[in-house]
């Protein structure tokens, strides 16, 4: 339902046509730059990055009678834990999809290791990016190539080397034909925190400076909580994450948390600094789960 799964679900049937369409298929996102706009002639590719993030002042809309996001202005340091919180329609997703280039700020810059993400290379931008959605988009296709996909040259080791870092493994393994196990679509035969492990997988092969994380809503079996709980940490070790976050304790241990409301930031802290601050976090934090968009619990 998020924005910035649309284009990624739209990329995922282009995918899958192609798939059955060519023997090597190219990696995901030079798929989705075919389709969109050319870089500039000057983009730079960049071939490492540390990962620092800096919102310059952003305004954006989708719409030209309203504004969603104004004067939004952060920076995250080199493998910091970002939380974004607020209420429905604070604008936490119109954050990461200007961060992820799906659209271009009004105003404003958004930058990347001093970079404007609109002088880097579409491709060079995403190949140092990795998402960890709610809904993981799977394709027909065996377990390994469903990890596989965010790397395709990745060997058969570093796929399940990266499936047991993603506590996947021992689950895999249990299937009928292991990693060589058929998936449809749905990923019928696996359970939802299977398929966010597998979405973990993929993540860390493609071993990304930046991470995006959309932490489930939905109930998830305690003993699978923990194994995704523990891959996450895991996986987003000295990654820069940004975390669009639902449960407190993500929350209480992020460096930053970003309080969103009508498309402004309101307030930037840690938990304690918010608490402490006794303003629009606080209030959320003591208005209950429903206001703030979290589950407590864990
Ligand atoms: P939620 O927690 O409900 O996902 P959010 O904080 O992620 O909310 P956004 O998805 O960033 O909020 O939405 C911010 C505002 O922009 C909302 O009012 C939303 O209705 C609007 N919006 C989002 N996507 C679009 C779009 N493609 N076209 C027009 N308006 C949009």
């Amino acid at each position: 339902s998020r924005q910035f799964t649309r284009p990624l679900n739209d990329l995922a049937n282009q995918f899958n046509m192609l798939l059955s369409a060519m023997a090597g298929a190219e990696r995901v996102f030079e798929i989705i730059d075919m389709e969109e706009e050319e870089d500039e002639k000057e983009a730079v590719h960049l071939r490492n990055i540390k990962g620092e993030v800096e919102f310059h002042h952003v305004s954006f809309s989708y719409e030209k009678s309203r504004e969603t996001i104004q004067d939004i202005h952060f920076r995250v340091s080199p493998g910091e834990t970002v939380a974004l919180v607020g209420p429905t329609g604070a604008g936490k997703t119109t954050i990461i999809n200007l961060l992820s280039r799906f659209y271009d700020p009004d105003s404003g810059q958004v930058f990347i290791d001093g970079y404007d993400i609109k002088h880097i290379k579409r491709a060079s931008l995403r190949q140092h990016m990795a998402f960890v959605l709610q809904d993981t988009f799977l394709f027909q296709g065996t377990i390994r190539e469903n990890i596989r996909y965010s790397r395709l040259d990745a060997s058969d080791k570093d796929v399940e080397e990266a499936a047991k870092l993603a506590n996947a493994h021992s689950f895999i393994m249990k299937l009928p034909n292991g990693y060589d196990t058929v998936l449809n679509e749905e990923g019928s035969g696996i359970s939802q925190g299977q398929k966010q492990l597998l979405a973990i997988a993929r993540a860390i092969l493609a071993n990304p400076s930046i991470l995006i994380l959309d932490e489930a809503t939905s109930s998830i079996d305690t003993v699978t909580e923990l194994k995704i709980q523990e891959a996450l940490q895991r996986l987003m070790k000295g990654r820069t994450s940004f975390v669009i976050a639902h449960r407190l304790n993500t929350i209480r241990n992020a460096d930053q948390i970003i309080v969103l409301h009508e498309g402004r930031i309101v307030e930037k802290g840690t938990h304690h600094s918010l608490l402490k601050a006794k303003g629009f976090y606080y209030e959320l934090y003591h208005a209950g789960t429903d206001q703030f968009n979290i589950s407590r619990g864990r």
